[in-house]
């Protein structure tokens, strides 16, 4: 894992092997999750070419780890299939589904929280606020797994600065590394934003314009701002910051750290509880469930407490015979209105 200490106004990393049996047992518990819930990697739905989760623990012990959300997959939404109603799934990059899979899991512990039931109080990962609103228990973390880094600065570029130790060549010139990107339409590669990009728009996108969606390493940088609880929930919770980003596969630790950790460390002074967040990095030291071929149209995801997992296809959205996704943002918007009736009371 990589650690940061600031000297005379310059950030030092320091790589630590400290952290390394722990990221494997994050890798470890994903892998063993993900195989109770395909039937030992039999099922159709096993295949694979990103897989993601998170798990909880209780400080850095694995002690009480827990896998609390899971998924896989690598495309996005086609143009045509956008929902106004919010019955689709835009983007089934692993990462991403794995963090809306973990919003369900935060809105079943503000439920339990909300019971009438003492027991479930004490077993909610949240504590009421006096101020008003929830916040997390104390040593509670969440931890981000995923099998290679995401997509966009963190992936390209890492792959471009290793090549470049590799072969004693010069690093990457800063103009280069840092750009925002966005996934392309159907396909797996991300493009550099340019000012010359038009607005995009709805009726632009429906009548066949290029669907332009955030790359995943600039989706982690936000998490890194505004929390990874999301806007919704930031109604009754204080923002939650991944305490580590365990990847699959590494290729230049310094390059990803500067990509998802580092990145906006210069952002202006933020309201509280708002801050700039830094998680760990870490790799895992086997090679990572990695699956030959190509990748799959579908992503699966699932929550703790889930019998089993639900199958998105990521060109439509949906489910294969249409049904929403669980974790639509309807189905998000449903829970949360849920909520909000309770809390009232
Ligand atoms: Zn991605």
């Amino acid at each position: 894992m990589i650690t940061h200490t600031k000297t005379k106004g310059l950030t030092a990393i320091k790589c630590t092997c400290v952290f390394q049996e722990f990221a494997d047992a994050v890798f470890q518990m994903i892998t063993e999750k993900f195989k109770e819930l395909t039937d030992n990697l039999t099922s159709s739905h096993a295949r694979h070419k990103v897989p993601a989760g998170i798990v909880m623990t209780r400080g850095l012990s694995m002690k009480e780890a827990q896998v609390v959300a899971l998924s896989t997959g690598t495309k996005c939404i086609n143009g045509e299939y956008i929902s106004n109603q919010g019955l689709t799934l835009n983007d089934c990059h692993a990462e991403i589904v794995a963090r809306r899979s973990f919003l369900r899991f935060l809105y079943s512990q503000l439920e339990l929280h909300l019971s009438k039931q003492p027991d479930d109080w004490e077993q909610s990962i949240f504590a009421h606020q006096k101020e008003g609103g929830y916040k997390l228990k104390e040593s509670i973390l969440f931890h981000l797994y995923i099998s290679t880094p995401p997509c966009g600065d963190a992936r390209l570029n890492s792959h471009r600065e290793a090549r470049a130790e590799l072969h004693h060549t010069r690093p990457l010139n800063r103009k280069v590394r840092g750009h925002l990107r966005t996934k392309i339409e159907s396909g797996e590669g991300t493009i550099p934003i340019r000012s010359c990009h038009s607005i995009q728009t709805w009726d632009g996108v429906l009548q066949g314009e290029q669907l332009l969606t955030m790359s995943c390493t600039d989706k982690v940088n936000r998490w890194n701002i505004l929390g990874a609880q999301g806007s919704l929930l930031s109604h009754f919770i204080e923002p939650i910051y991944l305490q580590s980003i365990v990847l699959g596969s590494t290729h230049h630790i310094g390059h990803l750290f500067r990509a998802l950790c580092q990145r906006l460390e210069d952002v202006a002074q933020l309201p509280l509880p708002y801050r700039c967040n830094q998680p760990l990095l870490g790799g895992i030291s086997s090679t990572g469930l990695r699956q030959q071929g190509k990748s799959p149209s579908f992503s699966v995801n699932w929550t703790v407490g889930d019998h089993d997992l639900e199958v998105i296809n990521a060109t439509t959205g949906k489910g294969d015979l249409g049904s929403s996704s669980r974790l639509c943002k309807r189905a998000l918007y449903t829970q949360w209105a849920k909520l909000y009736g309770k809390a009232q009371h």
